[in-house]
């Protein structure tokens, strides 16, 4: 989508700290992180929440998870814990209607969340 701010980050037309991509998905750093780590996890293609999703989009949205999961493994988190959330429309946090999951870990998290 032209005017998305992650549609033009997976497509590196404007920048980002790109930690992982595939054919489908592309995860990067928060530029405001909440968390020592805080990574956004985001499909290509343009969807703006998960209210957006059909029932095609569920192998999609489990890679998704499953990169989540990898990039957990890869930073240690899984002794200490880690979170990951989909914020769904401005009522619920979210400011960017571009589909992402949020990975936060590497402190203690409160429950439930703010
Ligand atoms: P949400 O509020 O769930 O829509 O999450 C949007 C997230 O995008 C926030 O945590 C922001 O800090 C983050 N964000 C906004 N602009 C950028 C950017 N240019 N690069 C990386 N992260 C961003
Ligand atoms: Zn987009």
């Amino acid at each position: 989508m032209a005017d998305c701010l992650f549609c033009k980050i997976g497509e590196r037309k404007i920048p980002g700290k790109i930690v992982y991509e595939d054919d489908r998905i592309f995860a990067f750093e928060d530029i405001n992180p909440q968390a020592p780590t805080h990574i956004l996890i985001s499909p290509r293609r343009h969807f703006a929440s998960l209210s957006d999703a059909t029932e095609e989009d569920g192998a999609l949205l489990g890679q998704i998870l499953m990169v989540a999961a990898k990039l957990a493994r890869e930073r240690n988190l899984i002794e200490g814990g880690y979170r990951t959330v989909f914020n769904n429309g401005a009522g619920a946090g979210q400011s960017v209607f571009h589909l992402h999951l949020h990975l936060l870990g590497g402190r203690p998290f409160r429950w439930p969340p703010g």
